[in-house]
């Protein structure tokens, strides 16, 4: 075959496939199935904000069309499973792999094990899976192993599969995890992850300071050392959550404020109850060095992740105790009401601002942290 030949066959070849690939019917570039123009996967998709939300309602929820996954809850109850079993699923980049009080590993357990104590469940059983990347210290990644270990046995979870896969130099960034987790819903809070139980009248409540998490990573990612003490809060909340299960306590909804923080939790609430929200600014507490980064960078303290945080809906005759019990933990040591759910401003989330005033709270609309967990 001479060499006119092979560059013949080569272009027919180059422009079979893409003709190939659209009859098979995949999307033309930038163009949905539906024929709308997506565009390009931009840093915010991945922020916890409106594009995140965006995405997923067009993209995942579009073609995945399944009535657990449209639920968007932080665990799926899987219906037709007894007992009642909830399933959920993370991917975690966070950079770098280390920080002041947490690691990769210890935020891929938690952030796991909060999802599904966030729908109510026991968690169980959790899987991990890890990409790294060549060159890699096997050090390291015994270190953050080890860190997951330690954290999956002070809740009492046991990683029970998992997979390892390498990719070349450049290909990902030292190591990415993600987990599985499963765990046992009572009967009780089968319908807690949807959201259908909250009512006007219900208490907010947040266990504790909020941005620790963000703050950390970002001043280990820039190497701030006057503000070292800032620790992240991530852990596992299920044992700080079991007595408000236990007790039977009268619980309408529970989320953790990851990515997008407190903000868009409040609003995914707003949202998915028709009610409104009310908070106060006075009452959420805020550490002063992370108050102080938040003024430094221009954050909004209410957009900043956590991962040892619970936003809590309970009826109001039980979130007294509710909060006595979560003073119980070392995670709840500082929960306090922040708010009400009200039947007034429905879908839109308002805070009683420290001098008085009236703010709405929004979903972040950019990236503000990327790579945060
Ligand atoms: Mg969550």
């Amino acid at each position: 075959m001479n060499v006119v030949c092979i560059t013949r066959y080569a272009t027919r070849a180059i422009l079979w496939v893409p003709a190939w690939y659209l009859q098979k019917g995949h999307a033309k570039p930038g163009i949905s199935m539906s024929g709308a123009k997506l565009g390009k996967i931009l840093m915010a998709h991945g922020s916890g904000g409106r594009l995140m939300h965006s995405l997923i309602d067009r993209v995942f929820r579009l073609h995945f069309a399944d009535p657990e996954l449209n639920q968007l809850a932080d665990a799926a109850v899987m219906d037709g499973i007894r007992p009642r079993m909830a399933f959920t699923t993370d991917a975690f980049v966070v950079q770098p792999l280390q920080f002041p009080g947490g690691d990769i590993g210890k935020l891929a357990v938690c952030g796991t094990v909060n999802d599904l104590a966030a729908s109510g469940a026991k968690p169980l059983y959790l899987s991990a899976s890890f990409i790294l990347e060549e060159g890699l210290e096997i050090a390291l990644l015994e270190e953050i192993v080890i860190s997951m270990a330690e954290v999956a046995r002070s809740c009492g979870v046991r990683i029970v599969c998992g997979d390892t896969k390498v990719v070349g130099r450049g290909q990902c960034d030292q190591m990415f995890i993600t987990t599985a987790g499963v765990g046992e819903v009572a009967v009780q809070y089968a319908e807690l992850a949807t959201g259908r139980l909250i009512r006007p009248g219900d208490h907010v409540i947040l266990n504790g300071t909020l941005g620790d998490h963000g703050m950390a990573v970002l001043a280990a990612r820039n190497h701030l050392g006057f503000y070292s003490d800032v620790e992240s809060d991530c852990a596992p909340l299920n044992t700080m959550l079991t007595p408000l299960t236990e007790a039977g306590l009268n619980l309408r909804f529970m989320r953790d404020p990851t990515r997008g923080g407190l903000a868009s939790v409040l609003c995914e609430i707003a949202e998915m109850s028709g009610f409104g929200i009310e908070v106060f600014e006075t009452a959420i507490p805020v550490r002063n060095p992370v108050k102080a980064m938040c003024e430094l960078f221009g954050f909004d303290v209410l957009h900043i992740a956590n991962e040892g945080k619970m936003v809590i809906i309970a009826a109001p005759e039980d979130s007294e105790r509710a909060i006595s019990l979560l003073k119980q933990s070392p995670y709840g040591a500082d929960a306090i009401r922040i708010g009400e759910v009200v039947d007034i401003h429905h879908r839109q989330v308002r805070m009683k601002t420290v001098i008085g005033g009236s703010r709405i709270i929004s979903m972040p609309e950019g990236e503000l942290l990327p790579r945060i967990c």
